[in-house]
């Protein structure tokens, strides 16, 4: 039998955890573009009813599963007449997780994403991996348990998919350097002074990617390449000294990885998601995406600068992080998070963001309160109490 994707092999069995965001839909398209080399079981989200039936139905998933156990009935109102099975709460979203999937796409954004994410991986599944929290919250539990019970995890961030792909199989042990690139985000060429008064609509500008508010305002920050730093440590296992960040405007060069003969190899594409996407879902096959075809002669030169940490105090306070390990890369993604909420509600300043963040990393880091997280309940604990200091530390700004 010869399928129209052009291979005789039976379709892929998938499941999509964060069926309804950014990274959802670019799946959905990839999915979409490549008949017969895909079959869905499970589509999750996390409250938006309405878009997960309509994600359910237009992949024809068997299972459709919001987090949010209130909109269980308007799910289920959606659903009627579909033959897609509808289910709500932390369970049901572990229990799809844990369907006899080829491959689970965890693309569920922030903390929320880690139990049902971790309930794939310890059932020993193949996960495209795109939520940062499993391994910026709680990387050294989540990654153990994924060696203990041999679940693969595939990289879908754009960044750490390139470096996969320019290793090539290569080991960490023959690593010697290891680069993301960063654009550079809207304030790359802004003053201090001008990067203090930004405002939320400002930061949300991106000129490259198209992605959700939070991501998006710690692109601005360099904060979202310090967190990339800690997910490249989790995935790659190489020592936080081998990393490191390039600015590079274009967004051509996604990662670059040198060897101990002085090779470097890098990973190449447009700015389009479903670039790292269609290759994680194909792994170690590949599909055809339409996304928009490279053509460096057209771009004509590529650049590359240090990124500035006096301008961009996050990414220094991440690298900071980065360097401490154990609980301070939960500590200070947890902060973060509640730092850029109160930015985007208009709370704190833009630069506020980086020296609160700062702020709570030292006060756990004098208490004590630092050490590695030995599963991913205590992880996410320490996640709770940051947030719960953090609001704590908002309300006592009085504003
Ligand atoms: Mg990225």
């Amino acid at each position: 039998m010869s399928l129209p994707n052009g291979s005789s092999a039976p379709p892929k069995k998938l499941t999509i955890l964060g069926a309804t965001g950014s990274i959802g839909r670019s799946t959905e398209a990839v999915i979409l573009g490549a008949p017969g080399a895909f079959e869905t079981l499970a589509v999750a989200g996390g409250s938006d009813a309405k878009n997960l039936a309509r994600v359910a139905k237009s992949l024809s998933a068997k299972f459709a599963v919001l987090a949010d156990p209130d909109r269980y009935a308007e799910l289920k109102a959606e659903l009627s007449g579909s033959g897609v099975e509808a289910a709500a709460g932390l369970e049901a979203m572990k229990e799809a997780a844990r369907q006899p999937a080829d491959l689970v796409v965890g693309a569920i954004a922030g903390a929320a994403g880690v139990r049902p994410t971790y309930a794939a991986v310890e059932a020993g599944r193949t996960v495209a991996l795109a939520n940062k929290e499993c391994l910026v919250c709680a990387g050294d539990p989540f990654m153990r348990t994924a060696r203990e019970k041999g679940a693969t995890v595939l990289p879908m961030d754009s960044e750490h998919n390139a470096i996969f792909q320019a290793l090539g199989g290569e080991g960490a042990d023959r690593i010697e350097k290891m680069w993301l690139t960063a654009s550079g985000g809207p304030f790359r060429t802004w003053s201090a002074e001008e990067i203090a008064a930004a405002t939320p609509e400002q930061a949300l500008a991106h000129p490259n990617w198209a992605m959700g508010p939070k991501v998006t305002v710690d692109s601005a920050s360099l904060m979202n390449k310090g967190l990339e730093l800690i997910e490249a440590l989790h995935i790659f296992g190489v020592a936080a000294e081998k990393l490191d960040v390039l600015v590079h405007p274009q967004s051509i060069v996604h990662g670059l990885v040198s060897f101990a003969d002085g090779a470097v190899t890098a990973g190449m594409a447009v700015p389009d998601m479903k670039v790292p996407i269609a290759h994680c879902l194909a792994f170690p096959e590949r599909v055809a995406t339409e996304a928009r075809r490279l053509d460096l002669a057209q771009i004509g030169s590529l650049t590359f600068e240090k990124p500035d940490l006096a301008r961009f105090p996050a990414l220094r306070v991440a690298k900071a992080a980065l360097a401490a390990g154990g609980a301070m890369p939960t500590i200070l993604n947890a902060a973060n998070e509640m730092m850029v909420a109160a930015f985007l509600e208009k709370r704190i300043s833009f630069n506020e963001i980086a020296e609160h963040v700062e702020a709570i990393c030292e006060l756990f880091e004098a208490e004590g309160a630092a050490g590695t997280p030995p599963d991913i309940e205590a992880a996410l604990a320490v996640d709770h109490i940051v947030r719960e200091r953090s609001r704590a530390r908002l309300a006592g700004l009085g504003r």
